[in-house]
């Protein structure tokens, strides 16, 4: 029983505080992950400014995104151009790459990505997963064998632009089952590796769940005979929910689960099912999220899964 544990690092701040706490953790429970960085400018202030919308509010009051965050991030890049991750904390990446962790691509510009991905056109897209791979080739003489986009926003020009690069698998969507995407019906060749379970500032405030029992609520999503693929973020469960996700990690082991950089699901010989990459609207996310067009990814709500227990 396996649990594909992925990080993503969207921050300065997350990657400053959150990476060297999630790797001491990691390490203190012999676990190896993946983890995804964001290697250039740090603008995610802008972002979630821009998101000051009602429904965006809400959810600030209800997730205490000041305290998830920090008033650090909630200004980055918002009065001054903000600091390019990769140089400023190269070492941070190296260390997580030398300690056996699977490490890769994230965003160049998280922001950029999440607010403008609709408008992109294809040389702007292969653009800045170029300036991203780029970074990663001078700080760790490799380029990165893996990428997953920014918010789960993905579309077939994406796609495409990461089939020129080198990367064994991505992981930009919701999902069921690792599979190879179909574009007008033509199977590109990396796989496709979906992250099957909510994340924390999806589920937290929502339906009831609190801190107290979230722990309980993500352990009761994991499918023993079927594809477990968590995300959790630098700046939340590596900062704010540090010991709560260290709870989830012992627990969780301690049920005979291991937990496995998204590289090891990966059987090379395995034959992938086929699909393509939709938008879809899911619980607890603004906007539209890349999901695997064959399966029905959403995660059920508390009242739901007491029911089922
Ligand atoms: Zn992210």
């Amino acid at each position: 029983m396996q649990v594909g544990l992925r990080i993503d690092v969207d921050t300065f701040r997350g990657t400053q505080l959150g990476v060297p706490n999630l790797c001491k953790l990691l390490s203190d429970n012999s676990i190896k992950a993946s983890f995804f960085f964001s290697v250039g400018p740090d603008n995610m202030g802008r972002h979630l400014w821009r998101l000051l919308r009602p429904a965006f509010l809400k959810k600030m009051l209800l997730s205490k995104a000041a305290n998830l965050y920090g008033w650090d991030i909630l200004l980055r890049g918002t009065l001054w151009p903000g600091p390019v991750i990769g140089e400023r904390l190269a070492e941070i990446i190296v260390s997580t790459f030398e300690a056996g962790h699977e490490v890769g691509l994230h965003a160049w510009d998280h922001y950029t990505w999440q607010t403008h991905i609709d408008k992109m056109n294809f040389d702007t897209i292969e653009n800045l997963l170029q300036k991203g791979v780029e970074v990663f080739t001078k700080i760790l003489g490799r380029p990165p064998s893996c990428s997953a986009v920014p918010g789960w926003k993905c579309n077939d020009k994406v796609l495409l632009a990461k089939s020129r690069f080198d990367f064994d698998y991505n992981s930009d969507c919701r999902g069921e089952s690792i599979f190879r995407p179909v574009i007008d019906g033509k199977e590109l060749s990396q796989p496709q590796v979906p992250v099957t379970l909510p994340t924390y500032d999806e589920v937290i405030g929502r339906h009831g769940i609190t801190d107290d029992d979230y722990n309980a609520f993500l352990f009761s999503l994991l499918k023993p005979t079927r594809l477990n693929v968590l995300t959790i973020h630098a700046e939340v469960e590596g900062i704010v929910c540090l010991e709560m996700f260290r709870l989830f990690l012992e627990t969780t082991q301690a049920q005979g689960w291991s937990f496995v950089p998204l590289g090891k699901l990966l059987d090379k010989s395995a034959e992938f099912d086929q699909a393509a990459i939709v938008c879809r609207k899911i619980h607890g996310r603004e906007g539209w999220v890349s999901c695997q067009s064959n399966s029905s990814y959403d995660f059920p709500t508390i009242s739901q899964t007491l029911e089922r227990s």
